[in-house]
């Protein structure tokens, strides 16, 4: 897997992931991956949750941590700093002003919050039977298009991640993929095949392989990520998300860099030794 890339990695400060910082650069060595990124959860800015996201305080200790990993690890593997921030409607400018300060390599964008409800959150799922679960889709998909348009993130992750514990629509939701899709092409992010699904109840990745295809058609480029909270997951599954990626048409992963995309790496061996002169 010496191609590929793991920009979706936590680390214990978040307060629901395990292992020291090493132990997952470590992982992803033993992995092969070419490069990984740190993207531990921005704090919270509407309020305080040590089980979702370290303090405010502890952010230059996570940058300085990141930092430092990079340069002990440089010849051996590139360490990029990112960062996965939540997309909450109204706070654009609070999260904005806690981004500002360091020079991320990546941004990720997410929903996991729907008006205060942390649909994704196991200690908030008996909310969900109070709920219409295709009322619940297309919030889901709004707030998704709008964290592509409100131009904070890089990269949009597990972009169907409401499906989480396993409740399904009843309607067709063709429509607003599409429209999300033409929404993400038009406000230039990347997005993610994130395997951690496989590891849910759902079991399944992020997203679909319908919306993968629907994506796909609207030439929104990808990147494949973990969301690994224990070192044994980076990496993990990543052969499953090459093979939807590419059976769907995709051909290349982006390379972050100063938050922008600064090179494209074939998504696969196969059309790795396709690009390589004859010999
Ligand atoms: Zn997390
Ligand atoms: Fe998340
Ligand atoms: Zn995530
Ligand atoms: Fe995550």
């Amino acid at each position: 897997m010496h191609y590929l890339t793991d920009y979706h990695i936590h680390t214990r400060r978040c307060g629901h992931a395990a292992g020291e910082m090493e132990e997952y650069i470590e992982a992803a060595i033993q992995r092969g991956l070419r490069e990984i990124g740190f993207s531990d959860h921005l704090p919270l800015v509407t309020h305080r949750d040590p089980e979702l996201t370290m303090g405010e305080e502890e952010l230059p200790r996570y940058v300085e941590d990141v930092l430092r990993l990079q340069d002990k690890y440089r010849s051996v593997l590139p360490i990029k700093l990112g960062v996965e921030a939540d997309f909450i409607p109204g706070y654009e400018e609070q999260t904005l002003r806690l981004l500002e300060p360091y020079d991320w390599d990546y941004v990720i964008g997410s929903v996991h919050i729907i008006s205060e409800w942390e649909f994704d959150d196991p200690r908030r799922i008996g909310e969900w039977d109070d709920r219409d679960v295709d009322d619940v889709y297309r919030c889901y998909f709004d707030l998704l298009r709008r964290s592509a348009e409100s131009g904070l993130f890089d990269i949009i992750a597990h972009p169907d991640l409401v499906k989480k514990f396993g409740h399904r629509p009843q309607a067709d939701l063709r429509e607003e993929i599409e429209r999300t899709a033409e929404t993400f092409r038009k406000a230039g992010v990347t997005v993610e095949i994130n395997t951690s699904g496989l590891r849910k109840p759902v079991g399944e990745m992020y997203p679909a392989y319908s919306i993968v295809e629907v994506l796909q058609q609207h030439a929104v480029p990808w990147v494949i990520g973990s969301d690994a909270h224990r070192p044994e997951e980076v990496g993990q599954d990543f052969n499953r998300a090459v093979a939807w990626a590419t059976q769907a048409g995709c051909r290349e992963t982006m390379v972050f860099a100063g938050r922008r995309v600064v090179n494209r790496l074939p998504l696969n061996e196969a059309e790795k030794r396709k690009q390589r002169p004859p010999s």
